[in-house]
């Protein structure tokens, strides 16, 4: 006996609201967003190809996966630095160190992507995860 065609597939565990925000919280501790095994960084700025805990294949098979994690990274990074940087200028206002907001801005914005990169690797893992589910090849 099979289930009529419009009733979902028993193949996902989780209900549909719980599942995105523990694929994003694991992420965001850098861990793998599928499994939450942690240790899939082979260093700050590199991803292993698999996860230790599950196999999955972290960049999925597909080239240029990672584009999305660059633009995410870029979008976080500099949304981080406009409201830093309005923060800091309210909070001084009328007598602006310009000199030193100067100096900071641009060690921020060179030092932010760096920061933030291992981050939106995972987070991008995690949203491709919920957007596009595992598939046979991933592992
Ligand atoms: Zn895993």
């Amino acid at each position: 006996m099979t289930a009529p065609p419009h009733e979902p597939t028993p193949s996902i565990a989780l209900p549909a609201a719980a599942r995105p925000a523990q694929l994003i919280g694991r992420a965001l501790l850098l861990r793998c967003p599928a499994c939450g095994t942690p240790g899939i960084l082979r260093n700050w700025l590199t991803l292993r190809a698999r996860c230790p805990g599950c196999a999955l294949t972290l960049d999925r098979g597909t080239p240029g996966h990672f584009v999305g994690a660059y633009l995410v990274n870029l979008i976080i990074a500099e949304l981080l630095f406009a409201v830093g940087l309005m923060a800091w200028l309210l909070a001084a206002w009328p007598d602006v160190p310009w000199d030193l907001v100067e100096r900071v801005a641009v060690f921020a914005m060179l030092i932010a992507p760096l920061v933030l990169y291992p981050f939106t690797r995972t987070v991008w893992l995690a949203a491709d995860l919920i957007f596009d589910p595992q598939r046979p090849g991933d592992r």
